[in-house]
This record gives structure tokens, sequence and C-alpha cells, in this order.
């Protein structure tokens, strides 16, 4: 009976997303191959979200993967289209609920490495490495890496083809035909891949809102050397840690002009060091440590360093706070931040810019020149990726809502008449098409809190966020057989404010005293009758409601 029901489920392609869509950042899709009860799975990025101000402690947000967790005998690998955190900087939290095999170029190798060292995984992940252009089979799933531009060395595309379609996952990417590293857009290849046609086009949706096409990574090298070669004092370039392009050409445009370059922030590092394992920063001169800035003439020297995005430990937040144990800077001097805010990040950025204001530092940011170009398409690109592809249909992913459903209009104005927006959970047939939203699969969020993994929904962020607006008050009676008090009420209170304490006993004790002897013997009952009482003249007093603890000991 079971055999001739599934000989009747037809094979499809289906794509799964578990985060990535609705929101920058998470990014972790599955793509399904086979009948639906016997589906093989792939899962393209399993990456990383920060976490908001509104879940106190949280610094970091993951994808719920126990779905696929529950088929991993049927999951082929994880393949990671490139190495920025919002793509790869959750597998070391959540490969143990997958263990299969990692995929991935290089680069994404190095940084991944270092990354499963620091959570003792490094001798556990089988970590294949692929270099970009690269064909590989898992399963029934025909992959092959396809080089793109973007704002990291070695970003991808990847093809993938089933006996049920073929699908191009554009990765992250832009079109720039004159990147400072790498291999560039491999145009050829996708108009290859275009022309032996594209069911579906699974694509980028960050910049959709802007028209026309981003700057290329040249034109900003020409303007920060021009800038760097006018400074008179001292010059801090301030960047996204993982931008190789960029500390390249920071560094290109120091030594032109006889500057030592001083590199701040580990993570910053890190990208270097696997640059050079990768053999791709080709500079001879040597890059040097934080100790030496001091010693360097004003005109002498750059510093390169973290915190583009006002992380407060990041070195530039702590020079503008003049709090930096080795780099100082002072008028005359130069900050250029070489970066974008990332939506979120406004009012950590513009504190550090106002610091640095303070100060009397001149700063350059990409609104007052071009010292940075985003690494997502434009409408001008996704037209020309369109043509070069022609997809059939289009899945938006890599955005908000509104760049998702942006995306979707000018789709349709190209010529796509068949896209579907997805939801995380969501599963979608890609092929046979139409595209259809024909199932649910369960997702969500996890939070990283310290060195544990716990649930969003009603974890410990939820009750923190309470405590942070309303304080806590702990109330403890010790009553005797006879149900008396066997001392005084003792009450200690957190985070309200002063001279409540008072008001707040009287309540507990009066609370205590309405209670006949006969119900005092109900501890739970009598502890919840003093909650809600003190809790209540908390609020005549005060207007808030405080979380209040009770604990009644009986001797
Ligand atoms: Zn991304
Ligand atoms: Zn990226």
């Amino acid at each position: 009976m079971n055999a001739r029901r599934r000989a009747q489920l037809p094979p499809e392609l289906v794509f799964l997303p578990l985060g990535g869509t609705g929101e920058i950042g998470m990014n972790c899709y599955c793509y399904g191959s086979g009948p639906a009860d016997e589906r093989h799975w792939l899962m393209v990025d399993l990456g990383v979200k920060f976490g908001e101000e509104t879940d106190p402690g949280i610094d970091v947000v993951l994808p719920d993967v126990g779905f696929i967790s529950a088929e991993k005998s049927r999951l082929h690998g994880l393949v990671l289209t490139h190495a920025h955190e919002d793509h790869l900087g959750a597998v070391a939290w959540l490969w143990p609920q997958l263990e299969c095999p990692v995929y991935c170029t290089p680069f994404a190798a190095q940084i991944l490495a270092l990354k499963l060292k620091e959570a003792g995984l490094d001798e556990q992940v089988p970590v294949k490495v692929m270099p970009v252009g690269s064909r590989f089979k898992l399963g029934p799933f025909e992959l092959e890496f396809v080089s793109v531009t973007h704002s990291i060395p070695e970003p991808t595309a990847l093809l993938i083809e089933t006996p049920e379609g073929r699908v191009l996952h554009s990765g992250d990417w832009k079109i720039d035909r004159t990147p400072v590293l790498g291999q560039g857009m491999d145009e050829k290849r996708l108009r290859e891949i275009g022309a032996k046609g594209v069911d579906v086009l699974i694509c980028d949706s960050t910049n959709v809102l802007r028209e026309g096409f981003s700057p290329s990574e040249a034109d900003v090298a020409a303007r920060i050397a021009a800038i760097v070669s006018q400074a008179t004092g001292r010059v801090a370039v301030t960047t996204f840690a993982s931008h190789l392009d960029r500390i390249a050409t920071s560094i290109r445009a120091a030594r032109a002009c006889g500057r030592e370059v001083v590199i701040a922030g580990r993570a910053m590092r890190n990208t270097i060091e696997a640059a050079r394992a990768c053999g791709m920063l080709n500079d001879s001169g040597r890059l040097l440590d934080e100790e030496e800035f001091g010693y360097l003439p004003p005109d002498k020297v750059m510093l390169l360093c973290t915190g583009s995005q006002g992380e407060p430990r990041a070195a530039i937040a702590r020079i503008a706070e003049d709090q930096h144990p080795h780099v100082s800077l002072e008028e005359g001097d130069l900050v250029i931040f070489s970066s974008k805010t990332i939506p979120g990040n406004e009012k950590e950025v513009s504190r550090v810019l106002n610091n640095l204001a303070e100060l009397d530092i001149d700063v350059i940011t990409s609104e007052d020149d071009l010292v940075h170009s985003s690494g997502h398409p434009r409408q001008g690109e996704l037209a020309m990726l369109y043509d070069w592809v022609k997809p059939k249909a289009l899945i938006p992913m890599h955005g908000e809502p509104r760049h998702l459903r942006a995306h979707r209009e000018f789709a349709h104005g190209k010529g796509i008449r068949d896209v579907l927006i997805p939801r995380d959970g969501h599963i979608t047939r890609l092929a046979p098409g139409p595209l259809d939203h024909i199932d649910e699969a369960p997702c969500g969020r996890l939070h990283v809190d310290g060195k544990l993994i716990v649930p969003s929904e009603d974890g410990p962020a939820k009750q923190r966020r309470k405590l942070s607006y309303v304080g806590i008050v702990f109330v403890s009676l010790v009553i005797t057989a006879k149900s008396e008090l066997a001392a005084d009420i003792e009450l200690i209170a957190d985070g309200l404010p002063m001279g409540l304490e008072d008001d707040l006993i009287e309540a507990a004790e009066k609370a205590f005293g309405s209670t006949p002897k006969p119900r005092r013997k109900d501890v739970n009952a009598l502890a919840e009758s003093i909650r809600t009482s003190v809790r209540r003249a908390a609020d005549i007093a005060w207007g808030k409601k405080p979380i209040v603890k009770v604990s009644v000991t009986q001797l």
C-alpha cells in the first residue's frame, strides 16, 4: 500500500528558506529533490544575524534548523556561497545538529577553520575545499561554484542541477567590472548557463530599491588614494573586517605616500591571515601592530581598523573616546569610514562620529565622498543578470519584506511573470513549474546566550527585557507551624526607585494578616496573594509593576 502511494508522488524540486527571507542576515536555504515523502536535501549557507537591542545580552541569533536536523540522513551537504557572517557564521554553532560535510571555497575554508577551532570542532567537521569554478555532486544535486563579485574574497553563485530542474542561487553579488582583487564576475559562464535554460533564479534583493549601477571598487580605490595623498596628519580607515578589497586599497593608498600601515582589530587580522594563506594579498611590506602607532610621525602612518558599525568595543570607538591603550588621534587627523551603516546601527555609529567631532578630528563617510560601494546589485545590475541568465521564474531572497516586494515588482517589469515571495518555513515547488507554495516546515530563531543556545520565544532574553524595564522585588517570609510570622518579612528590591520598600513591606504584611490562618497552610496561594499585593502597592506608589518573587518557608 505504502509503496504504491509512494510511486504516485511525483518527483519535484523544492525550496525551503529557514532564514534570510524577510530579513537581512541569518541566511539558510534548503533545496529538496525527489518525491515529497523521500526528499533529498541540500543546505546552502548557514549564517547568523546580530541580536536586537530589545534582547539584552543576545549578540547573535541563529536560524532554527530542527526540521532539517530531523531529516539529516538525507541531507547531503552544506554549501557555503561566501565567508560573510550572515552566510557562514552559524556553522560552528549548528553543525552538531546537522553532521554533514561542508563545501566551500579556499578562503571561506580558512575563515571557517578559525571558527571551528574556537568551538573545538576542527577535528570533527568534514570541510571539503572547492575552488571557485568547481563542479561537484551531492546526492541528486549537481553543483557548480560560479565566480561573482561582492565585498569579500571568492564570492560565488551556486548553480544547482537536479533531475527535476535547474536553479541559479545568486548568493550575494554585484557586477564589478574592475574589482581590486579576485577573478571577477564570470559573465561568460553565466551566459552559458542562461543559454542552457534556468528554471528559477533565487536572487539577492538587498539593493533593489536603488536605481542604476554600484560604483566599482576601482573607483573607490581611486578616491581613497586621492584623499590619503592630500592628508597631512594621521589617517585612520575603518571598514568591514572581511572587506579584503578595501583593506588592499587602503594599504596601497598608504604605501603610495610612504605611510606605514598599522592594523587594529582581531577580525581584520584574521581576514588578512586567511587571505595570505590563500595567496591573495600580495603586499610585501610589513603590517605593524597597534603598539607601534604612537612612535610614527603623523604623516607617516595609516591605521586600518574595525568598528565601522559603531561596535563599542572595536578600535575606532575606543579611539573616539580617547580610551585606546596604544592609539590616539587629535585635531588635524582624519578618519575615513569606508563603509555603510547597516540599518539598526545608526545610533552606535552616530555616537562614534560625535565623539570624533568632540576631539576635532576630521571625518569622511560614504555620505561625503565615494569611499564605499555596496557589494549588492542595484536595479541596473539585476536587469543585466536577468538578461544573461534568462530565468523562467524568480524568487527574491536576502532582503527585508519591502525589498522582496520591490524585487517582485522590478522582475515583473522586466518581463519575469512568475515571481513568488517566500517566507521562512514555506516550502515552494520550483520545478516542475510554475512556482507554488505547497507546504510548510517548522522554523524560527535561536539565541546565543553566552556559551549556550537558547530559545528566542520565551527564552531568557524575554525575562531580562522585562527586568530592564521594571526591576525586581524579592519577598521572603518564614512562618511557624501555627502559621504565624517567625520573623519580620524581608524584602529586597533591585532596579526600583529608592524609598518604596516601606510601602511594599506594609503591603506584604497586610496581605499576610488578611489571609485567614487555615488558608496560610497553602503556601503557594499565600505567596501568590502577597505577590499581587506587593505589585499593586508598587503600582500605586510608582506607576509601574515590578517583577515580584515571594518565598515562603514553613518551619
Ligand atoms: Zn549576505
Ligand atoms: Zn555577503
